[in-house]
């Protein structure tokens, strides 16, 4: 369910405070519009790193995989990205309808190493929303069905402090392309 408890300002903060805790940097010189890759210098390794602190703050599982690895996945090899690494126009229709308004730029044929750059610190953010947005309804522990956060990053139960369980990543990421792929129809 909707969480109102977190918000996307915390999340960013946190976000900041993971990068620059992972790449020794100060966290008060980020951007949310910073790209990770071309304004702060991440590499593929330095992801897992800024994901775990985050999993370790949030009591989340960020996803594995990314999207076009999911679509692969899901739809078979090379339905994401062709032989010469680009992408497909089934891909670029995903990517789209999940990042739209944030990156207009997506078109087919351009090339898979080209879309990791793209990514900043606020759509990483929005990835952490989808999955605190998935809050469940009742404590699995006691089923109160009340939620609080003392520091405004973790959500507790309120009766039992036992930590909110969440969906993880890589299958909320799943989920979201069943139900676009149906509702978009991109075959
Ligand atoms: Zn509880």
């Amino acid at each position: 369910m909707p969480q109102n408890i977190v918000t996307e300002e915390k999340v960013i903060e946190e976000i900041k405070k993971a990068v620059a805790e992972t790449l020794s940097g100060d966290a008060s010189t980020i951007q949310p519009d910073n790209s990770l890759i071309k304004d702060l210098g991440a590499e593929s390794l330095d992801f897992l790193d800024i994901n775990y602190r985050l999993e370790q703050a949030f009591g989340i599982k960020m996803a594995r995989h990314f999207i076009l690895e999911h679509i692969e996945e899901m739809f078979g090899e090379g339905t994401a990205i062709d032989e010469n690494g680009q992408l497909t126009e089934k891909a670029v229709q995903f990517l789209q309808a999940r990042y739209g308004d944030a990156f207009p730029g997506f078109k087919a044929n351009m090339d898979m190493d080209e879309v990791p750059s793209l990514f900043t610190v606020r759509t990483m953010a929005g990835g952490v929303m989808d999955i605190l947005n998935t809050l469940p309804e009742k404590c699995t522990k006691c089923s109160s069905v009340a939620w609080k956060s003392d520091d405004g990053v973790k959500i507790i139960c309120a009766s039992c402090g036992e930590p909110a369980a969440y969906m993880n990543g890589d299958d909320l990421i799943k989920e979201w392309l069943t139900k676009i792929q149906d509702e978009k129809k991109i075959c």
